[in-house]
């Protein structure tokens, strides 16, 4: 019987080491056979990216995808224009039916699976795609962004987490104990610091204090700073009092704090105006956050294709099936939602600075 046992044993163990030899050679081949293959950017090679983003003046679009099917259509969208994309994700993201069905981490897990294999297809293996955590809240914020940052086992190319609750020395604490985590790790980091982002424009002292006090202990990890600069995240007819003079300001702050290029992450851009992000662009803005408007765009979509195709939607009609299926209002959608975010990549500057960006900053 123990023989027995030792011989399954051994072909079990056989098997898991042809599979691991045969994964191991595929990488390897799929990596001589594509040298400009590479897989989900980088903590390392985001940092880069959003340094040279500083330096040259534009902005990468950060899309807070609650789907698969919305990822899928803003990979195409920064296919078309060549240019790189962030795809973000938030709590009700990585606990939504789509990922995680309420377990944070399974989302965090399936979210960077689903990116990871978008990343490293043929198709988009030439769309520089960073993905970031963002607006992660609550007494699981930590143990989130640790398995975003170890790996589950994809990693997260850069972390922030949701302050608007947190006092500053909190604010502090929390973001230093991310860099202890990545440390005791060895994983590399890349990180937001946000303060206020609700609260109109913030006081430029705050930079001093939040910035100041994360990159004295640890330097070179700060890449991006979000202050409030006017803006309101949602939708609301009230004018919004952006700010490019204070963007300009904080850049300014930001940089000379750190001793390197340091853009500015815009939160609650879905109510600007075309020329607020021009102007936000040109004065150190080079990530923008897009998430209501994107919402209202695919919500809209899809209603419009339930109400135009109801008597489709009745069970004897011979199209009932095509209508039905997912498939059927994913593709309405994406053909209304496409064109919105490609324009919006072009308003930031991220047309073309793909390509430029993988042969040059990522390799
Ligand atoms: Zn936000």
């Amino acid at each position: 019987m123990r023989a027995c046992v030792r011989a399954v044993l051994l072909y079990s163990c056989s098997l898991v080491l042809l599979y691991s030899c045969s994964l191991v050679l595929l990488y390897s081949c799929s990596l001589v056979l594509n040298p400009s293959y590479f897989v989900l950017i980088s903590a390392t090679q985001a940092r880069a990216l959003l340094q040279t983003a500083a330096e040259k003046r534009f902005a990468i679009l950060a899309v807070n995808a609650d789907s698969h099917a919305a990822i899928t259509d803003c990979l195409e969208a920064a296919r078309e224009c060549a240019a790189p994309i962030i795809i973000e994700t938030s709590l009700w993201q990585l606990t939504g039916r789509s990922f995680g069905n309420g377990d944070p981490i399974l989302g965090l897990s399936r979210y960077l699976s689903d990116l990871t294999v978008l990343a490293g297809s043929e198709r988009y293996r030439d769309v520089p795609i960073i993905f970031h955590t963002d607006h992660i809240k609550g007494p699981d914020t930590l143990r989130i962004l640790s398995a975003a940052i170890c790996g589950v086992p994809g990693r997260a190319s850069t972390i922030s987490l949701d302050s608007s609750e947190l006092s500053e020395p909190a604010n502090i604490e929390h973001i230093c104990e991310l860099c202890e985590i990545a440390k005791k790790a060895g994983a590399p980091l890349t990180l937001e610091m946000e303060a206020g982002v609700d609260a109109g424009v913030t006081e430029i002292e705050v930079a001093d204090r939040l910035l100041g006090a994360v990159d004295s202990k640890h330097p070179g990890i700060l890449a991006l700073w979000a202050p409030g600069v006017g803006t309101q995240h949602g939708l609301s007819d009230k004018g919004y009092p952006f700010s490019a003079e204070a963007v300009a300001r904080h850049h300014e702050r930001a940089s000379a704090i750190c001793g390197r290029p340091i853009g500015l992450a815009l939160h609650g851009s879905s109510g600007l105006k075309e020329s607020d992000l021009r102007a936000g662009v040109a004065a150190g803005v080079v990530k923008v956050n897009w998430s209501s408007e994107s919402l209202l765009i695919r919500s809209r979509a899809a209603q419009e294709y339930y109400a135009k195709h109801a008597a489709e939607m009745e069970k004897t009609h011979p199209e009932w099936k095509a209508t039905a299926m997912d498939h059927g209002v994913q593709s309405y959608v994406s053909e209304r939602y496409l064109p919105k975010v490609s324009e919006r990549i072009r308003i930031l500057g991220g047309e073309g600075r793909g390509l430029q960006l993988t042969s040059t900053t990522i390799s």
